[in-house]
């Protein structure tokens, strides 16, 4: 009997030592794990979709025709804006803005390379993870136990460690890994082991998937043989460029595809690479009035091109949006747009452009086209639709200011040193009420990231078993 009161002073203890270490106040939390169980949960999930150099000069006059039912159903639902971009306009740069908010100076990514081995100073290596010096919204979102998944996104290798998966921009044969040698077998996926289940997926540039291609653009016998033997892509030829990149966007494709299978992440990435060389090195085509001497027959059957490039992506995003859930927030985001350059691709002798076999084919003994016809424009896209997102909102917005909506939308405080701002005017008042944006002054000291890129870089080096089980789903060893 005289135990009882022991017993009762116990369970009291247990019960308080039990409710501190689980409220936000437990001394033995981390202050970020605190801040993590302070913040209430919005109902909503992010899928941010980037379709490198997507341009309302090519999307509206479709949209008109009614070619791409995708785009229109987000925009009937939701809200759409040209995006500004900022000058000069290289991808690696614009899409390290869009995940972290901040402007290059800050984020670091200053363009496609970087200069690091002062022996060889000349020698470039494309941009990766370890040169980004702040937090991206992957970082941020895992830190709060919020599941990520992002995909072939820009200066992403090595795959930094998340509360969910990354594909990085290595694992396919991308233009830019050829050119920069950039090309990885370790850090391409976090996991690391994700690697090797995906790639059986990987779309080979050198046996493409041509009857695809030939639905895009009805190209002639030599056209065709001029793509399928080019060994490497040739900067400013159309047909190396286009298949190079549209193969790498196939692979990213079919494993978003894939992953989006085994589970929704709360927060979503998707980058489709393959409308940016197509606008380069096709828009004389597209758009023939702005140059001198196009061929009309060529502009018809090629130019259609540029537009069946949309409706692909168009396509794409109807697949996306079947797979994600009723719950989730859907931005269409492209880095700049695209207009004419006025200049026409240059002829350049073939055998100066290609060697080994791709130029022992017949025709490629004569001339080829070697140019960009094509250039950025200063306005990118944002088109939003889905939970707390308005209907036919007006604003002005910048690269920016998605990464801060993105932590909003999912209820994350938005930190100070993120130069962009919070696009309010498109957010239901209602959701601003219950959910109001959260200021905190950084994650910066919340978040370690030297040990994320620690991680990322000790789990490039994956067991010998990982590396066979690598080697044998690519099929190099029985
Ligand atoms: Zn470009």
């Amino acid at each position: 009997m005289r135990a009882r009161p022991i017993i009762l002073v116990l369970l009291l203890l247990v019960g308080v030592v039990a409710g501190v270490s689980y409220s936000p106040w437990s001394p033995w939390l981390t202050p970020m794990q605190r801040l993590a169980r302070a913040t209430p949960r919005s109902p909503y999930r992010v899928m941010v979709v980037g379709i490198d150099g997507a341009s309302f000069r090519v999307i509206d006059p479709l949209l008109k025709e009614g070619r791409l039912p995708n785009f229109a159903r987000l925009i009937e639902r939701g809200t759409r804006t040209p995006l500004r971009s900022e000058n000069p306009m290289a991808s690696p740069v614009l899409w390290t803005s869009i995940a972290t908010g901040q402007a290059r100076k800050d984020h670091g990514i200053e363009g496609f390379v970087v200069y690091k081995d002062p022996r060889k100073p000349k020698r470039g290596t494309l941009v990766g993870s370890e040169d980004r010096k702040t937090l991206a919204i992957w970082n941020i979102a895992s830190a709060f136990g919020r599941r990520v998944g992002f995909l072939g996104w820009w200066a992403s290798w090595p795959a930094e460690p998340v509360n969910g998966w990354i594909v990085s921009d290595r694992l396919t044969s991308d233009r830019w890994n050829v050119w920069a040698g950039g090309h990885k077998t370790t850090g391409r996926t976090y996991p690391d082991a994700l690697a090797a289940e995906l790639a059986p997926l990987l779309v080979d540039p050198m046996a493409p998937p041509m009857e695809e291609i030939l639905r895009m653009v009805a190209l002639t016998s030599d056209e065709q043989t001029e793509m399928r033997l080019a060994e490497r892509p040739v900067f400013g030829h159309g047909f190396s460029v286009v298949k190079f990149a549209y193969c790498s966007q196939r692979s990213h494709e079919k494993m978003a595809l894939h992953l989006l299978a085994k589970g929704q992440p709360d927060l979503t990435g998707i980058f489709l690479v393959a409308n940016d060389p197509v606008s380069h090195t096709f828009w004389h085509y597209y758009e023939p009035a702005a140059y001198q001497g196009v061929d009309p027959q060529a502009a018809v059957r090629l130019g259609a091109l540029v537009p069946h490039m949309y409706e692909h992506n168009d396509a794409f995003l109807g697949e996306l949006l079947r797979r994600v859930d009723e719950r989730t927030v859907v931005l269409v985001v492209s880095d700049h747009g695209f207009e004419a350059s006025g200049q026409l691709p240059a002829l350049k002798p073939a055998e100066k452009m290609f060697t080994g076999p791709e130029a022992e084919a017949a025709h490629l003994r004569g001339e080829i086209a070697v140019g960009q016809s094509g250039k950025h424009h200063i306005e990118g896209v944002l088109i939003a639709a889905g939970g707390p997102i308005r209907r036919g909102a007006s604003l002005e917005a910048g690269l920016l200011d998605i990464a801060p909506t993105v932590l909003a939308i999912m209820g994350l405080p938005v930190p100070r040193d993120m130069e962009g701002r919070v696009l309010e005017e498109m957010l239901d008042p209602g959701f601003l009420a219950a959910y109001p944006v959260n200021r905190i002054d950084s994650y910066e000291p919340l978040i370690d990231r030297k040990a994320i890129l620690e991680a990322a870089r000790a789990a490039g080096e994956a067991s010998d078993e990982e590396k066979q089980e690598m080697l044998r789903s690519l099929g190099y060893i029985q």
